[in-house]
Order: structure tokens, then C-alpha cells, then sequence
């Protein structure tokens, strides 16, 4: 069946000067449904995970690379993260100041000389020109998360803010106008930067206190869940918060006293059996909207033993009892969105994976990205069980890679996989990054208007088969996501 551009809604988009038309459309039966041809849409983020995230956290589980369900969806594209530019404020125009060449990212030139980390401070050593091309003109997860939503480019730092300093409308905006709901679930704050970008609009990512206001007076999202309480510590002990700056993530003091005092629109919840019994359909709700704070201070577990740096031991297992799980709260979210009338747009954000690779913390890496990945397997099976793959789309990606995760002499060979020791042992790797980087990044996708990421296509990767992505070497940008995802569900206004 062959549809127009204006049944997509792509006529308008263009007019509105947001969108390249994609030159070739193809579809499904299903897009002939009003509203949009996807009822639902979710969108599950791994952050800052460059490909041997993915792999060496499928060697651990499985024993072999492309173990995760995720690996069968039918469409598997490449994705461009770059920043409008790499300011950390407006600097008031819209000139693209960087870009991503696959030449120069995997030039395998040696280069000698030292490179100190800006996380670690250790020396990293130049090692090749194609290391030290990605490491320079990175997103943040803020820029990355405003072209994931807003479907535009920016500066880093910017929730849903444009480079001339104006507030940009973004995908949580959108979907609330057609009539679905907005979830939005991360395993870190629930103001950080990936979660904000779905619910918020900011200059800057770092005022929290500023956008947990936000959610509470917009009452944008129908459910937001995440961590950030200020009652718990990073190993979910109940603590006296020392000061102010503990109520930061969810708007202050005072918005945290509203909130738990049913002051809000949002039925407030934080305890595990609460999380649990939201996933089994058991919790009891005083309001039409859902506001459940995990009891830890700033993520699920990333964080546990935590003691004067903000980097935990690289200790696996001992995990915080307390606490949900991410697969518990994706669970949670999809029984309750999924009672909907008109659909829903849900965001996942495994969070601490980003975390990991910015301290290289290998195992715990490998626990986040798990946790991420069964939460997918969650996501697939309610999509089996209660939707189907002619009504929900479902993406899954990361806003950037981080790290530069090779194996374990790619000191000495540039590009080296990362070398698989069988499930439940940890790969062989090496690091030559503690920060972001400007990588390519992998999609996978499946349901109505998943193609449409092939069809937005600009440019070819070869290279990428290195890193076992030779089939499909075609790249979009991460502007297209957004794209996409308006197109589907309708939702341009
Ligand atoms: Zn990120």
C-alpha cells in the first residue's frame, strides 16, 4: 500500500521547516490508523553506550555477541550524535560547528604522546588518530537528549533549548497534544539530564531544582519514576539530609513536601513493594498521575559504596535490597500506560551505564547494561502480550558512546573487539577514554514506522563492520529519532 507524505504528516513537519523529507517511504497496513499508525511508542535509552557496551555486556550474559532480543528486531540502522556545537551555552546562531567523519574515526595512524582523561586524570596516550578524533566535538547527554526529543540540534547543556536561547517544543509537548500519556523512567535522577529532555526545557541541565518545579507545575508527564530521594543515601540507607542541595533533583524542599504530602497532582510513591505492586496491578492510586522516587539518593545501584569520591569500588553483586529494579519500573510503567484510551510515548533511560564507562568500571558497566537489556526483554514481552507490532514502536539506543571500549591490545591494534571469555566472566578489554565520545552509535527498531530511521539514511560507515556492524553501514542523525517518532504517532502539533 502506498501512502503520501501528507498521511505521515511529513508535509507539515517540512512546512514547519523541521524535517528533510525522507526520499523513500515504505509501511505497514497499519499506518492507515487515525492518530498516527503507532498507538504507543518507547523509546529505551542506554547512555553513553558505544558498541562493545553492548557486546561485552551479551559476552557476560550469553557468552556471545548479539544475544539480546533486541538484536532480532528487523530494522538495525547507525546514528550520528554530534552537538550543534560544543559551547556549553547559547552562542545565538544555528550554525552546525561539527560534524562526524568516518575517515577520520577510524584513521588508524599511531600517534605517540600522552592524553590525560578529563574524568580520571589518568594518561590515556594518543595511541591513534582515530581515538583522538573521537574524543573531541561530543554531545552531552543534555544536547543529545533536546535532538532526541526536540528533534533539533544544540549546545551542550541545553534541555530542549535552542543555541539563540529560546525554549524548543520536544516530543513530551507533542504527545500530550495528540491525547497519549507520558512516561518517562530513568535508573538515575529523575531530573537528569536524558529523563529532563522528555519532560523539561532548560538553558541549563544542571538547575534541577528549576525543572522538578517544572514537572510538578506543567504536570507534563502522566508518570515519571526514577532516583534522586532525598531521604536515602547512594546504599538506599535512610538519611537526615545535610541541606538543601539533597531536594535538588526533585524541585527543592519544598515541592519534595507537596509532593509526598498529596499537594500535587501526582500520586507519590517510594517503596519497593510500592514499584512491585504497580508492576502486578496491586498499588492503590489517590491521584490520575504516578510519582514514584526510588529510596536512593542517585541511582538504582550504580552508585552502592560509594564513599569520598563519586566513583563506587569496581565490585560486582551486593546489591541494594531496596531499592526497584529498572525492569520492575519499566514493567510498572507499561501495566499502567498501557490502560490508556489513546496510547502513550514511554522513555527508558538505563542511566549508570554512562556513569560506569566515565569511571571504566567494566563489571558494573556489564550489571547497568543488564539491567537495561531484561528491561527490553520486559518491553518486547508486554508488547507480545497486550499491544502488537502493528500499534507500538519500539526503539532502542544511546544518546552517545563513552569510554572507547577495545579489547585488550588495541593499545598496540588499533580497533581491537573486545575479547569474549565465556558467560559470567568478565571480557577482556581496554579502555582509552574516560569521557564521551563522537561515535557512531547502533538503533535497533521494530513496529509500525520502524523504517522510517533506513529511509532518513544520509551516509555510509563501512568501518563499522570492525566493530561487527558491517550489514547495515547506513547512518542517520539522532535528530531523526524525534522525527520519526512524530510521524507515527501524529504528533507534529
Ligand atoms: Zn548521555
Amino acid at each position: 500500500m502506498a501512502l503520501t507524505r501528507r498521511q505521515f504528516g511529513i508535509a507539515s513537519l517540512a512546512a514547519a521547516g523541521t524535517l528533510a523529507a525522507p526520499a523513500v517511504l515504505r509501511t505497514s497496513a497499519a499506518f492507515a490508523q487515525g492518530g498516527g499508525p503507532a498507538r504507543n511508542v518507547i523509546l529505551l535509552i542506554s547512555d553513553g553506550a558505544g558498541f562493545h557496551t553492548w557486546t561485552a555486556a551479551s559476552f557476560f550474559q550469553y557468552g556471545r555477541a548479539r544475544g539480546q532480543v533486541y538484536e532480532r528486531f528487523p530494522v538495525r540502522t547507525l546514528m550520528t550524535t554530534y552537538p550543534l556545537n560544543p559551547s556549553s551555552e547559547p552562542t545565538g546562531d544555528t550554525v552546525r560547528q561539527v560534524s562526524y567523519d568516518a575517515g577520520a574515526a577510524w584513521d588508524t595512524t599511531p600517534m605517540p604522546g600522552s592524553f590525560e582523561g578529563p574524568v580520571l586524570g589518568i594518561d590515556f596516550g594518543h595511541k591513534f588518530a582515530g581515538y583522538n578524533y573521537v574524543r573531541q566535538n561530543f554531545t552531552d547527554s543534555a544536547a543529545a537528549g533536546t535532538a532526541l526529543s526536540a528533534g533539533q540540534k544544540t549546545y551542550n547543556n541545553a534541555i530542549n533549548w535552542s543555541n539563540t536561547d529560546q525554549p524548543m517544543r520536544m516530543i513530551g509537548e507533542r504527545v500530550k497534544s495528540t491525547g497519549r500519556a507520558l512516561g518517562v523512567v530513568s535508573s538515575v535522577q529523575v531530573t537528569h539530564a536524558t529523563p529532563a529532555s522528555f519532560m523539561c526545557h532548560n538553558r541549563s541541565r544542571n538547575d534541577y531544582v528549576a525543572m522538578g518545579q517544572q514537572i510538578l507545575d506543567t504536570g507534563l508527564p502522566d508518570l515519571v519514576m526514577g532516583a534522586g530521594h532525598p531521604m536515602f543515601d547512594d546504599d538506599g540507607q535512610y538519611r537526615r539530609p545535610a541541606d538543601e542541595r539533597a531536594f535538588r533533583f526533585v524541585g527543592g524542599p519544598e515541592a519534595y513536601t507537596k509532593l509526598v504530602t498529596g499537594q500535587t497532582d501526582y500520586h507519590f510513591f517510594d517503596k519497593k513493594t510500592e514499584f512491585e505492586a504497580l508492576a502486578n496491578g496491586s498499588l492503590e492510586l489517590t491521584r490520575d498521575k504516578l510519582y514514584g522516587l526510588a529510596p536512593v539518593a542517585s541511582t538504582l545501584q550504580y552508585s552502592r559504596g560509594v564513599t569520598d569520591s563519586w566513583i563506587p569500588p569496581a565490585t560486582m553483586g551486593g546489591f541494594i535490597p531496596t531499592t526497584p529494579s529498572l525492569v520492575t519500573m519499566t514493567e510498572g510503567a507499561l501495566n499502567w500506560l498501557g490502560q490508556k484510551d489513546d496510547g502513550f510515548f514511554l522513555m527508558v533511560e538505563g542511566g549508570a551505564v554512562d556513569w560506569a564507562c566515565h569511571g571504566n568500571l567494566l563489571g558494573r558497566m556489564i550489571e547497568e547494561q543488564i539491567d537495561f537489556d531484561r528491561s527490553v526483554q520486559a518491553v518486547v514481552d508486554w508488547v507480545e502480550a497486550n499491544s502488537s507490532w502493528d500499534e507500538t514502536l519500539v526503539i532502542v539506543t544511546t544518546d552517545h558512546g563513552n569510554g572507547i571500549l577495545y579489547g585488550p591490545e588495541s593499545d598496540q591494534f588499533a580497533f581491537q573487539p573486545v575479547v569474549n571469555r565465556g558467560a559470567g566472566n568478565l571480557p577482556e578489554v581496554q579502555w582509552h577514554f574516560d569521557h564521551h565520545t563522537n561515535e557512531l552509535v547502533p538503533v535497533w527498531a521494530r513496529g509500525p514506522g520502524a523504517d522510517l530511521l533506513q529511509d532518513f539514511s544520509t551516509g555510509e560507515d563501512t568501518s563499522t563492520a570492525l566493530v561487527g556492524w558491517g550489514e547495515q553501514p547506513r547512518y542517520h542523525d539522532n535528530t531523526d529519532i524525534a522525527r520519526a517518532m512524530e510521524i507515527v504517532m501524529n504528533a507534529s502539533g
